[in-house]
């Protein structure tokens, strides 16, 4: 028998398939792999073995009695903990929805049962998806596989870190300035973001609205685009989730787009591009040239501007979203908040209860958005910060579509930087906002964007290479990063780590 945890899950299906592996042997083979790594990883939050079991022994006994399975039949799937499950914890990485249970469950969730995926566990995250390393996690960070001294990058860190370290082959995380693209090149895996509309945001605890998408993690971009397939479409319940046919990600994977014509970004290699992730990120290049693409030049001018825009956007509708977690209907209740001063005994006790719950629930990058957010959107201020904005973000839109009218896909990278150390960037917020700075454009236009590996620092660190491609193109997003692979084993690389 293979090891199931060394295997794609499209291997692993295949596998199963041909009666050479069960379900439940696959669950059991990745449980036991948790058990004995994930205390130095801590990728996720919660495994919950007895269910995951039960799921696996279901699929393989409705495969033994000759039922037709579903595209995920038997592969344990990890769950970024923004994602609400049903009757489950649901925490965000944030005190205030440590014992949160939501009555529903998210689209994506319903849809990976439907097609027989094992939920093996809910991974860690920044707080509310705040941040670029997990250590906004208000349950401790999650470490890079490939080095444990050094953050898995983030929001979804723990979703990568539970793919690269072969806890999971497959994970989910949200995207909303590059939550998902970040970790996939810090922990030298598979990320993508799909368009804003893509995938059903139901059940996806809101951060920023306008920017959130959730999307998948996987080894290769096989398992991505296998995973994404059967989280896409559009869905009754998410009134921004769009009506566009999904096609089968699969079927021409191999095929190299004809033509193909990629845009060198000029403005994504500017200053505080680390030098050897500029090196393989320009050697990816050669190799697609050598594969038969045509490389240009292209400028997407208002680059510059797209982290002081998200840093608005972002933050003003994260304010508008986390208001409801006053510890009324939603969040953390204090228990005290008896007045201490004078003046808070001028305030009622309903606002006091409000205020102690917020101050106790929420850690301090989530507070800096709050009122970031707010003073954003503030009567005097909304004209010159928030309204601006958004002036900004159509400005960039506009420079995605004029650059898609001259190329097929966008390359760069993915991170200015390898993964970073704790503490390097946490004590800066601005030094941290700054890892994001190739990434969030790609939110605010709402196109579509994957992270795929593309080589290793002499320190061996994974590097990143991003592509982007126009709304609705994932299918030629795929098949663009599928010529880099087919070309190269970067994406076969796996940390050492010890057991
Ligand atoms: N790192 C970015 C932020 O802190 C992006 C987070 C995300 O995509 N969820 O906002």
């Amino acid at each position: 028998m293979i090891d199931p945890t060394r295997a794609t899950a499209s291997s692993l299906l295949a596998e199963q398939e041909a009666g050479r592996v069960t379900a439940e042997e696959i669950c059991r083979a990745y449980l036991e792999r948790i058990e004995r790594l994930d205390g130095q990883v801590k990728a996720f939050l919660r495994v919950d073995a007895d269910a995951a079991l039960a799921a696996a022994r279901a699929v393989d006994r409705r495969r033994r009695a000759g039922e037709r399975v579903g595209a995920l039949a038997g592969i344990p799937v990890a769950i970024k903990d923004n994602l609400c499950t049903r009757g489950e914890l649901t925490t965000c990485g944030s005190r205030m929805l440590a014992n949160y249970r939501p009555p529903f469950e998210a689209t994506v969730i319903g849809k990976l049962r439907a097609a027989d995926a094992i939920l093996i566990g809910k991974t860690n995250l920044d707080e509310f998806a705040m941040g670029s390393s997990t250590e906004n996690s208000a349950f401790g960070a999650s470490r890079n596989p490939w080095d444990l001294e050094r953050t898995p990058g983030g929001s979804s860190g723990g979703s990568a870190a539970a793919v690269a370290a072969d806890l999971a082959p497959l994970a989910v995380g949200s995207d909303t300035g590059g939550s998902i693209r970040q970790p996939a090149a810090l922990c030298g895996i598979v990320g993508l973001k799909p368009t804003y509309g893509r995938v059903s945001r139901y059940g996806l605890v809101a951060f920023a609205s306008s920017l959130d998408q959730i999307g998948p993690f996987g080894h290769d971009v096989r398992d991505t685009a296998l995973l994404l397939g059967v989280i896409a479409g559009r869905d009754a319940a998410d009134a921004t989730s769009v009506d566009e046919p999904v096609p089968d990600y699969l079927a021409r994977l191999d095929e190299a787009p004809e033509g193909l014509r990629l845009g060198l970004v000029r403005e994504f290699f500017g200053e505080g591009l680390d030098a050897e992730v500029e090196a393989a990120v320009r050697e990816a290049v050669r190799v697609y040239e050598s594969a038969g693409a045509v490389v240009k030049d292209v400028s997407l001018p208002h680059s510059r501007y797209g982290i002081p825009a998200y840093y608005i956007v972002a933050p003003a509708e994260c304010s508008s979203n986390l208001a409801r977690y006053d510890g009324t209907i939603f969040g953390h209740r204090a228990e005290n908040y008896e007045p201490r001063t004078a003046e808070e005994e001028s305030i009622p006790p309903l606002i006091r209860m409000m205020m102690a719950s917020r101050s106790e629930g929420f850690g301090s990058e989530v507070k800096r958005r709050i009122m970031l957010g707010t003073f954003a959107l503030s009567a005097g201020y909304a004209d010159q910060y928030y309204n601006q904005a958004l002036k900004v973000r159509r400005l960039i839109r506009n420079d995605f579509d004029a650059a898609f009218r001259e190329v097929d896909v966008l390359v760069g990278p993915t991170s200015p930087t390898p993964a970073f150390r704790f503490g390097e960037k946490a004590s800066d917020p601005l030094a941290m906002y700054l890892s994001d700075i190739y990434t969030v454009t790609t939110n605010l236009a709402g196109i579509a964007g994957i992270s795929i590996p593309c080589g290793l620092t002499r320190a061996q660190l994974p590097i990143g290479l991003q592509l982007l491609a126009p709304a609705f193109a994932e299918e030629r997003l795929l098949r663009t990063a599928r010529v880099f692979e087919r070309a190269t084993d970067w994406h076969q690389r796996r940390p050492n780590l010890a057991s």
